[in-house]
């Protein structure tokens, strides 16, 4: 007996957003595993073609380089997605001291595009947000209603809680008024291998310094904390999201489980890596820009994510740090990256000038 037509799979065709960025690159990864067509739009600002060199050579992905900014190519690059990953943003908070005008422009008319886009293609949205948006409230277990205590807008720290907070606005009008399907998804402190500690953060940066033998720089008092959560972890999280119809018009918090200092981060580093460094407090003024405000604790609440799509972070922070100095370790430091990335193999030469070159 012949056998009728294979069953026709609807191929989906997927649009990443800085594609090329540390959690964009997961994503690709994970969505041409699922047999998604990917659309890499990336200006290689922040991300790298090295990120996505475990599938550069996949027929179902395009890498664009161009800029979220670039309307006409925005507009070109969405006109047949059928999902919107935007994760490209001006993100890390040494960058967004130093660039805060570019920032703004990025965050701010970058997302109005990639929204307008997606809205005239009847495409879905899964936009990246941030934990930033709730500024100084360090309540036991912030939910996606909790209120955002923000400093001055004239400090360059809070203009990225400030348009990221403009952004999700912006989507839940285009929900709203336009029925755009657009889900938003607030990130807490996402780790995991190929994200750099060039734009300032900790764990990338602890970790480097540790398997370099440098001291650990802890700002501050050390005792301020976060819940570190595993790329691994979120991202399959976001793809679900995108899927999951009740989660239009909506915010999400996803972050980790396991609230720790940055102290007790540099410590358990210290001892995972078995690296002779020491701990070094550096004060606030010195590692930033006078006036500087950190945040002193960030805690998720994650039942929504959890009841919505099944969110489980269970990726145990021993187990992300030591993925991470697998990472620096494999990493060949890029033409102009600073010297200080650079890491040794392991069993190599444990110094600050040991490098790949
Ligand atoms: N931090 C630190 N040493 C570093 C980099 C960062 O002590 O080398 C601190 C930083 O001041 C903050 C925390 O670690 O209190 C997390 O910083 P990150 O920039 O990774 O994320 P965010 O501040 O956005 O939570």
């Amino acid at each position: 007996m012949p056998e009728g037509p294979p069953e026709e799979v609807e191929l989906m065709k997927s649009v990443v957003t800085g594609g090329a960025g540390f959690i964009g690159s997961h994503l690709v990864e994970h969505l041409l595993a699922q047999g998604d067509e990917v659309v890499v739009l990336d200006d290689f600002s922040t991300g790298s073609r090295r990120n996505l060199a475990a599938v550069e050579g996949s027929s179902a992905l395009s890498v664009v380089e161009g800029s979220i900014l670039d309307r006409p190519l925005v507009d070109a690059v969405i006109e047949h997605a059928d999902r919107v990953f935007h994760l490209a943003a001006a993100v890390g908070v040494r960058r967004i001291v130093k660039e805060p005008l570019e920032c703004l422009r990025v965050n701010l008319h970058g997302t109005e595009n990639v929204l307008a886009a997606a809205c005239s293609a009847e495409a879905v949205v899964l936009l990246a947000s941030t934990s930033e948006i709730y500024g100084k409230n360090t309540s036991d277990g912030l939910t996606e209603e909790s209120d955002r205590i923000l400093g001055s807008p004239l400090k360059s720290r809070w203009t990225y809680a400030a348009a990221k907070g403009i952004d999700e606005a912006m989507a839940h009008v285009y929900f709203e008024r336009h029925g755009l399907r657009v889900a938003i998804v607030r990130l807490f402190n996402t780790v995991g291998p190929r994200q750099t500690g060039r734009y300032g953060m900790v764990v990338p940066n602890l970790v480097g310094q540790a398997v370099r033998g440098e001291p650990l720089t802890v700002y501050g008092d050390g005792l301020q904390t976060r819940c570190f959560s595993y790329v691994g972890d979120i991202v399959p999280a976001l793809v679900r999201l995108a899927d999951a119809r009740e989660a239009y018009g909506r915010a999400f918090n996803m972050g980790g489980s396991q609230e720790i200092s940055i102290l007790s981060l540099a410590e358990l580093i210290i001892e995972l890596l078995r690296s002779p460094s020491r701990i070094e407090l550096v004060p606030y003024d010195v590692a930033y820009p006078q006036g500087f405000e950190d945040m002193r604790r960030r805690v998720p609440d994650n039942t929504k994510a959890r009841k919505c799509v099944g969110f489980d972070p269970r990726t145990r922070l021993d187990e992300i740090v030591l993925a991470v100095e697998k990472s620096l370790r494999a990493q060949k430091p890029l033409d102009g990256a600073s010297e200080a990335e650079a890491v040794p193999a392991r069993g190599g030469k444990n110094s600050a000038s040991a490098t790949f070159r």
